[in-house]
Formats: structure tokens, C-alpha cells, sequence
């Protein structure tokens, strides 16, 4: 991987805020072109990015498809289909007493922002807020993860072909490069990644006011209750939590059920299981790759926690982790205080609904939470009596391609949301334009002194 020279980086940033100034990244045209040019890059680099993401992360194809690449390419068709709707001044009313007035509210861009990018799904995480970026006309840098080396350098090098270079620019490198961009001023920056460096990433913001998404992570709960067909269930579970080798900030961490419910369910999860990737899983090129190390080590560390009852075998190194079910696992183990993020996943017995809803109530709120029950009135009591990003009933994950539905977090899994337009809009200021004739002079009659006792009486 390429790095990028730590004392060009000022250099950098006053670059694109000369070509913020000057009104290149403005035009609507221009901006649809940037996306459209985006698109491209994707489409003809498809192979690239699909040899890039296996190297880093042993993505399948097929995976690497939908959950990165074709997933971009509808975003940047939605995008392309609704920013002339988006940038359109919106009017709005002013009471009475203000009138004659007309007032409107018109989205302008922030000006220079930043997107520092995780490695779990290094392409889409890097070039999503892009697109919410250049739909709103800012310039923008993008710093991809150095954790995913292949797509960082393959990202960095076709970005500078496809978009224009007064506008936008990748910076590669870690936390040395990403520490030198956070003493820059921004006029936006939106990280994906941990709660620890989200916190790192609010401090350094704060020096300069400058707003920010944050979009972390967490623990994610499902629950299960025998209202509905435990075998789907199962496999939905299982799909969601094993996609990406369970590297996903929005995948089911741990399932909390009744002891009957979790006697049926760890059955019929080692079935789907099998159903999904066979019994030679290893050899199975649909299954993902640990991405390092060192969070290698980190997952084999909590196969301690819990008897294993599907899987829990692993090969250091090829960084194979076995899809892996954990049973009789205690709510105060090491594997249910982090986030996982890998391809275990405890059963959590509990007495009943209420005890559910304390738990999680008592934890932080989690990026979503995923509820599997056909009682209208136990879904009404999740949706009341916790709050997580997101709550889905019956499918884990994905809401996250519907771009209608605002993605992020909420407390300690994020601050603010993006996809479609919420994305636009988390790029733009929505400013008021008021304009009030001089006359008649309304105001002076009304709210200016002398005070007399007319006024006074309204
Ligand atoms: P990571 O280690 O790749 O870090 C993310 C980014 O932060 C990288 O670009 C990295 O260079 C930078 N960084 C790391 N340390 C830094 C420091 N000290 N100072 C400044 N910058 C630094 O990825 P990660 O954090 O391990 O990603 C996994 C986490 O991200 C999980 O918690 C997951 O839930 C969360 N996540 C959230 C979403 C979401 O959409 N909410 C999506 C994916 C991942």
C-alpha cells in the first residue's frame, strides 16, 4: 500500500478549498457527471475490486457483488436519479405577522469534508458517504482503511483516474496519516470504524467545530421466540451472522432466547449453517477470511466463554474461523462485554421478554436490534421499551439497502444517519433565504419602538 507523505497534507486540504472557493464542485451537471464517472470506475473495475476484496478479506464474488459493489452502483443510480429534486430550493411559509415575506430554504454544500473508512467492507464504507458528498458538491478526501491494503491501493489509484483531482483525493496511510488530516480543518467528517477512535475523531473535530457522523458499532441482539418458524429463523440468523465471516457492524452478536427456545434453535442453527456452506466450510469459497492477526487471535480467545456447539475450529494461518455456535455462555464473559465481530455466536438464555428487555436496556444501545415474533405485542414492547439505530422484525441487516430508511446509530453506535437523501442532506446546509420588501414597512408599525399601547395590546 501506498502512503501518503504526512507533510503534503496541508498542501492537500488547501487544495481542495481552493477548488471549494472557486465553485468547481458547484454545478449540478458537474456533479452528476463526478457520479456517473463513479459508477464507471465500478462497473469496468469490477474484477479489480472483487481480486482486491478476496485478498483482503477472502470476499467471494458473489458477496463482494452485493454487498459492495452492485450495492454502490444502485446507490449512485438513486443518487443520479434524485439530486434535481434534492438540490431544489424548498419554499416555506412565514406567519402572519411577518408578511408581506417569502422565504425559502436552499441545500448548500459544506465545503471541504472527510471520509475515513473501516476495513470490514472497505469499498462500500469508503465510497457511500462519497456519493452523499459529491451529490451535495463538497470536495472531498477519502481515507480508506490501511487494514485492507488491496482495496485501500486499488481504491487510491482509480479514484485519481475517475474523478476530478481538484475536487477529490485519497490519502493513504493509518493513524499517523489519519492523525496528521484530524489537525486540518474540515467542514464535515464522517468516520466508520470503533466507539474508541470515534471518540479520538469527535475530540479533534471539536478544535475546529466541525460537525460529524460517526458511525460505530456495538452488540447487536436478536431475539427468538417460538411464535414463528424457528428453521427460517435460523437461517436468517446465520446468513447475517456469518456474512463477511461475521465482520459486520450491523450482524446479529448474540441470540437471546427461553432454554426451550435456545434447545431448538442451536439444532436447527448448526442445520442452516450447513445449508449455507456445506460441511467442508474451509473449502467453501463463499466463506470469508479473518482480515489479520491480530483479530484472529482476539476471536480464538473467546472460544473459552462457552461450549461449542457448531464449529469452533480455525486455522491461524489461512485465518479460517469456523462459523461457531456458543451455548451455557455467561452474560459477564469476555464474549458478551465487546463487540464480537467475528463468527461467534453465544445463545443467551433468558427467562422471558422482560428479562430481554432489561438486558439489553442495560447495555449500550446497539447499532440494530433484530426481533423474531409474530406477537404484536411483544414487537410493540421492543419498539417502545428500547432504542437501538435500527429494529427490524423477521430479518437481520437489511434495511441497510433500502435507501429510504436513515442508517446509523444512536448513543454509543453513532451520531446521525446517512443513505439516499438522508446522505445529501448530512453533506448539506440547509440555509434559509428570507426576503421581506421594504415596503410597506411592517415592522416598524409592529415590532419597533415606540411601544404604544396598540402594539402592546397584540
Ligand atoms: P479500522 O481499524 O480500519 O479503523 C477505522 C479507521 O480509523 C481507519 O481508517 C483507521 O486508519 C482509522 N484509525 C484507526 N486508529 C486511529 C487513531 N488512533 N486515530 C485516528 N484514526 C485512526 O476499523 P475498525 O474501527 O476496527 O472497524 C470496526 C468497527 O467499525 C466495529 O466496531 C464496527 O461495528 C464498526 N463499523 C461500523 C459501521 C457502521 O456503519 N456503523 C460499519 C462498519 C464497521
Amino acid at each position: 500500500m501506498g502512503v501518503t507523505a504526512i507533510e503534503s497534507i496541508p498542501e492537500i486540504v488547501a487544495g481542495l478549498r481552493h477548488s471549494f472557493n472557486l465553485g468547481v464542485t458547484r454545478p449540478i451537471e458537474w456533479r452528476k457527471q463526478q457520479l456517473s464517472r463513479l459508477r464507471t470506475m465500478l462497473v469496468d473495475h469490477s474484477a479489480d475490486f472483487e481480486a482486491a476484496l478476496h485478498s483482503d478479506l477472502g470476499k467471494s464474488g458473489t458477496e463482494a457483488q452485493f454487498t459492495e459493489i452492485a450495492l454502490l452502483v444502485a446507490e449512485i443510480d438513486y443518487a443520479l436519479e434524485h439530486v434535481d429534486r434534492w438540490v431544489k430550493p424548498r419554499r416555506v411559509g412565514v406567519p402572519l405577522a411577518l408578511q408581506p415575506a417569502a422565504a425559502k430554504v436552499i441545500a448548500e454544500p459544506l465545503g471541504v469534508v472527510l471520509v475515513i473508512a473501516p476495513w470490514n467492507y472497505p469499498l462500500m464504507l469508503s465510497l457511500s458517504p462519497l456519493i452523499g458528498a459529491i451529490a451535495a458538491g463538497n470536495a472531498a478526501i477519502v481515507k480508506p482503511s490501511e487494514l485492507a491494503p488491496a482495496t485501500a491501493t486499488l481504491l487510491s489509484r482509480l479514484l485519481a483516474e475517475a474523478l476530478d483531482r481538484r475536487a477529490f483525493t485519497t490519502v493513504e496511510g493509518g493513524v499517523e496519516e489519519t492523525t496528521a488530516l484530524l489537525r486540518e480543518r474540515f467542514d464535515h467528517i464522517f468516520y466508520t470504524g470503533n466507539g474508541r477512535v470515534g471518540r479520538i475523531v469527535a475530540h479533534a473535530a471539536a478544535e475546529h467545530l466541525t460537525p460529524v457522523t460517526l458511525e460505530l458499532g456495538g452488540k447487536s441482539p436478536a431475539y427468538v421466540d417460538e411464535s414463528v418458524p424457528l428453521a427460517e429463523v435460523a437461517k436468517r440468523i446465520a446468513w447475517g451472522k456469518f456474512l463477511n465471516a461475521g465482520q459486520t457492524c450491523v450482524a446479529p452478536d448474540y441470540v437471546m432466547g427461553t432454554a426451550s427456545t435456545l434447545r431448538r434453535l442451536k439444532v436447527l442453527l448448526a442445520e442452516a449453517i450447513h445449508d449455507l456452506y456445506g460441511s467442508a466450510i474451509d473449502r467453501n469459497p463463499d466463506y470469508g477470511r479473518i482480515v489479520n492477526a491480530t483479530q484472529f487471535d482476539r476471536l480464538v480467545s473467546y472460544l473459552g466463554d462457552g461450549e461449542v456447539v457448531s464449529g469452533g475450529v480455525f486455522d491461524k494461518p489461512s485465518r479460517y474461523f469456523a462459523p461457531t455456535v456458543l451455548a451455557q455462555v455467561d452474560r459477564e464473559s469476555r464474549v458478551m462485554q465487546d463487540e464480537i465481530f467475528g463468527p461467534i455466536l453465544p445463545l443467551i438464555e433468558v427467562s422471558g421478554l422482560d428479562d430481554a428487555l432489561s438486558f439489553v436496556n442495560a447495555n449500550d444501545h446497539p447499532l440494530a436490534a433484530y426481533v423474531f415474533s409474530d406477537d404484536a405485542a411483544v414487537r410493540r414492547r421492543w419498539e417502545q421499551e428500547t432504542s437501538s439505530g435500527a429494529l427490524n422484525f423477521g430479518a437481520p441487516m437489511i434495511h441497510l439497502s433500502a435507501p429510504e430508511i436513515p442508517f446509523g446509530g444512536v448513543g454509543a453506535s453513532g451520531i446521525g444517519a446517512y443513505h439516499g437523501e438522508h446522505s445529501f442532506r448530512v453533506f448539506s446546509h440547509d440555509k434559509p433565504v428570507l426576503s421581506k420588501p421594504l415596503k410597506p414597512d411592517t415592522l416598524a408599525s409592529t415590532i419597533m419602538p415606540p411601544y404604544t399601547s396598540v402594539k402592546d395590546s397584540l
